[in-house]
């Protein structure tokens, strides 16, 4: 074996007995698109499967501008502070490594870098989201495994991600601005819909007379939706990140939630449905690459698309040709 690379066996060890190194060069195999990488990491991962799991995963978005890095750095400072480890992981599909997420920008959490009970972890790159989303919750296992008992992964509120966060933690948290309009920031009624607790942030100075409002107002908001799943009723709570005031609190509430769904089943019962999900996401993904990369399904593809205009085949039927010519060739 080449000499910098490591085998499964090395990785496993590594990653168990806590090494940030081997972790973080666990990650970059499981981001890599190289077929003997996800090979190795896929072996990596069902070692230490075992080892996961033993965390609370907490999903964090608003939109950009909120203070999400501020807050997380605050939120991961008072949890290292506590003694816990914490791993910051984030979606973001758009990012790339150069322009960067968390770590692109040197300002960001500028302490939480150097706290050695805190892993921070930029978004992986990709095409699509499902695909980040996966390579981020494989993350997330390695993370458990290596000790990381809190993990937080962080979305950059646009679009569909905040979803794919929602869909692979156990408490999703929104941070929202008082006073921002009643369109609700941008952010949609169904991520509304999914938070468990709204933290409006930035309630300090001549902000946090008009924050209180903000927080009865989305409180009242909250309360027209039906009961979830989970037993829980979401909070509407102030922080200041850069005060360092309402952190404890955030805490607290997800102790709370934890402990109350730990206790009516929800808990498990959510992570069980997760990695139900999780799997047919992956059969969905792996069927499409498949499918639109077998050359003979391309080829014919370009054809039945000009047919499909000229109207000498319905989309339809065309549909249906492309389908049965792949089922001949599997
Ligand atoms: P992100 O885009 O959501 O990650 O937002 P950032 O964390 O980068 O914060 C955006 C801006 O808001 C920065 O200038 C922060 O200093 C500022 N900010 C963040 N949190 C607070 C806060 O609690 N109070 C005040 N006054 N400013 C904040």
């Amino acid at each position: 074996k080449p000499k910098n690379r490591l085998t499964a066996q090395e990785y496993i060890d590594g990653i168990l007995q806590g090494s940030r190194v081997i972790l973080s060069r666990a990650i970059t195999l499981i981001e890599s698109n190289l077929e003997s990488d996800k090979i190795l990491a896929k072996e990596i991962i069902q070692a230490i499967l075992p080892h996961s799991g033993k965390s609370i995963r907490i999903g964090i978005t608003g939109v950009p501008g909120v203070g999400k890095s501020t807050f997380i750095e605050a939120f991961g400072k008072y949890l290292t502070s506590l003694n816990y480890k914490v791993a910051i992981l984030s979606i973001d599909p758009s990012s790339q490594r150069s322009k960067g997420s968390i770590l692109g920008d040197k300002t960001r959490m500028e302490e939480l870098i150097h706290n050695e009970n805190a892993y921070i972890r930029p978004s992986a790159s990709g095409d699509t989201l499902g695909g980040v989303a996966n390579k981020t919750g494989e993350s997330m296992l390695l993370c458990e495994a290596s000790g990381y008992n809190i993990i937080l992964v962080e979305t950059v509120g646009v679009g569909q991600s905040e979803t794919a966060v929602h869909g692979m933690t156990d408490f999703f948290l929104l941070l929202m601005l008082a006073g921002a309009g009643d369109e609700l920031q941008g952010i949609k009624k169904g991520i509304m819909e999914m938070a468990d607790m709204v933290v409006i942030n930035k309630a300090d100075g001549d902000n946090i007379k008009k924050s209180e409002m903000a927080r009865l107002q989305y409180q009242n908001a909250l309360h027209i939706f039906p009961q979830a799943d989970s037993g829980w009723t979401p909070v509407v709570t102030k922080a200041s990140s850069i005060k360092n005031t309402g952190i404890d609190t955030v805490w607290e509430h997800i102790l709370k939630y934890k402990t109350l769904v730990e206790t009516n089943g929800y808990f498990d019962e959510n992570r069980n449905h997760q990695k139900i999900k999780w799997m047919y996401n992956n059969i969905n993904e792996e069927l499409k690459h498949l499918f639109y990369g077998a050359p003979h399904i391309k080829s014919k593809l370009s054809t039945l698309e000009s047919e499909v205009i000229t109207s000498k085949v319905s989309p339809v039927k065309a549909a249906q040709q492309i389908i049965d010519s792949f089922k001949k060739n599997i």
